[in-house]
């Protein structure tokens, strides 16, 4: 048995990437001030916890090599979280309209913080004495990530300033040395300069981390920007094709009106005068114009559903009765299920959902019409609908010929018709389902779809909101 969810492809805005300083757009960047904001509580919670145990554990842990214990942690997670209660109240009010600049000083703000108290922090761990300085990777990497080339620099440079200028205060004395641990190596620098060569050799790591990280970022960002303007042209093409979908099929719909009406005057008018021979040819004419009309009905409600999603098919709310709208949907495909000997069961309660009464009932009349075409002769549709939670769904499951596996994460797209299915219905034209997945898409629908080949198929529509009185 195979399964598919029918999933919207949001359109991602890469944001005006060639001159911003931030790889994505501002909403990426929110996200990222935000994600900071969640680890930075981490951060802070861990050394305040880190404290308080080294005051209730200080025999233990001076017996492990630990110094007698100190408030400084404590101090730096307290500060630490205010400022991050600062930057959470500040970040929570930008959203995607706020100016990149605000976005961006947001997270510079969060960075040098960072650093000044992460340089507190390796000050009295043991600045050259443990390998508590290559916690500053930790922003050298995420600016690498974020930040274009020449920021993610300055962070970097930003990094190793304070930490030379921290090392070179405690080696000239005005900044008393200080390690967590009882006897550290290095204790001993005896003013000695040449002891420089710790940090500096350290700091040469960061600068080639950085030259790799931030080269693989650009790469991969380069990339993504060639895909976004992939598939921008992709769109913008797609839109072409679509517009000039609409103007055929509009141009087609002029003579079958034409045709229909010469049809309906020789009913009216010459319909005795005729031969059965001429009237039989009439009726063909009649249903193949039919058949045709409603394939030019399909196109351009697509087309109109695809390129004018704010236009007049815009979605209209109201409060639709989902028994009602499936019952006068099941009602006018009753001669279809009839000539097939289909049974419809319907089981539907009368809940109620906010929603657009003629889209759903296009939607449904797709379902079940493929539900009815679809199935063996002699065999039951079975439609139930439930709440469940905060959606109501609605269930259209035949016992037909089934999806196969390969087909089935196509069956939504334009014009689409898997050879079996084709070959079942010679009446296929591959559009009732894209006109679902618009739909559903315009309304935030889900469609779930289960199938197993010779055994029937199951969709399932999620309408989300619950079911109102
Ligand atoms: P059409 O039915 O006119 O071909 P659709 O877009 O509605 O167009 O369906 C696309 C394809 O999905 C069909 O050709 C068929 O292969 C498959 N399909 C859709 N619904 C069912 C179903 N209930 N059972 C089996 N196959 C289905």
């Amino acid at each position: 048995m195979a399964k598919f969810t029918l999933q919207k492809v949001v359109a991602v805005d890469g944001g005006d990437k060639a001159d911003s300083s931030v790889w994505g757009g501002n909403d990426l960047l929110i996200y990222n001030a935000r994600w900071f904001t969640r680890v930075r509580w981490i951060v802070a919670s861990v050394l305040i916890l880190f404290g308080l145990l080294w005051f209730l554990f200080s025999g233990h842990l001076t017996r492990y090599g630990l110094t007698s214990p100190a408030a400084w942690p404590i101090y730096l997670g307290v500060i630490l979280a205010l400022a991050n209660t600062f930057y959470c109240t500040v970040a929570g009010r930008l959203d995607e309209t706020s100016a990149a600049r605000d976005v961006e000083s947001n997270i510079w703000l969060q960075i040098i913080v960072d650093l000044i108290v992460l340089t507190v922090l390796v000050h009295y761990v043991g600045s050259i004495q443990t390998f508590v300085a290559f916690t500053y990777l930790f922003h050298i990497v995420l600016a690498c990530i974020f930040f274009v080339r020449r920021q993610s620099l300055m962070v970097t440079f930003l990094a190793t300033a304070l930490y030379l200028a921290c090392v070179a205060m405690e080696i000239s004395g005005s900044w008393a040395r200080t390690c967590i641990l009882q006897h550290p190596p290095l204790i001993d620098w005896g003013g000695d300069t040449a002891v420089m060569l710790y940090p500096v050799s350290a700091v040469l790591v960061w600068i080639v981390v950085w030259y790799l990280v931030s080269t693989l970022s650009a790469t991969v960002h380069i990339r993504d920007m060639q895909l976004t303007l992939a598939n921008e042209r992709l769109r913008r093409a797609d839109r072409e094709k679509n517009q000039q979908m609409l103007r055929t099929a509009h141009d087609l719909k002029a003579p079958f009106s034409g045709m229909e009406s010469n049809i309906q005057v020789l009913r009216m008018v010459h319909w005795d005068i005729l031969s059965d021979e001429v009237k039989d040819l009439v009726e063909r004419i009649d249903n193949k114009a039919r058949l045709l009309r409603e394939r030019i009905r399909d196109i351009l409600m697509l087309g109109h559903l695809k390129g004018d999603e704010r236009g007049y098919l815009a979605p209209v709310i109201t409060t639709v009765n989902i028994h009602d709208l499936i019952e006068s949907v099941v009602g006018g495909l009753k001669e279809k299920a009839d000539s097939r000997q289909v049974v419809v069961d319907l089981k539907v309660p009368p809940v109620m959902v906010e929603s657009d009464s003629k889209k759903l009932e296009t939607l449904f009349s797709n379902l079940i019409s493929n539900a009815v075409n679809y199935s063996q002769e002699n065999s039951k549709v079975e439609i139930v609908a439930m709440s469940k939670m905060d959606n109501v769904i609605v269930s259209v499951r035949d016992h037909g010929i089934g999806i196969e596996e390969e087909a089935l994460p196509h069956i939504f797209e334009d014009f689409y018709s898997s050879a079996r299915g084709s070959e079942f219905n010679k009446l296929s034209t591959g559009l009732g389902l894209a006109i679902v997945r618009e739909i559903a898409h315009l309304l935030n629908l889900r469609v779930n779809v289960v199938s197993e080949p010779g055994k029937g198929s199951m969709f399932e529509v999620v309408i989300p909101g619950k079911a109102v009185k």
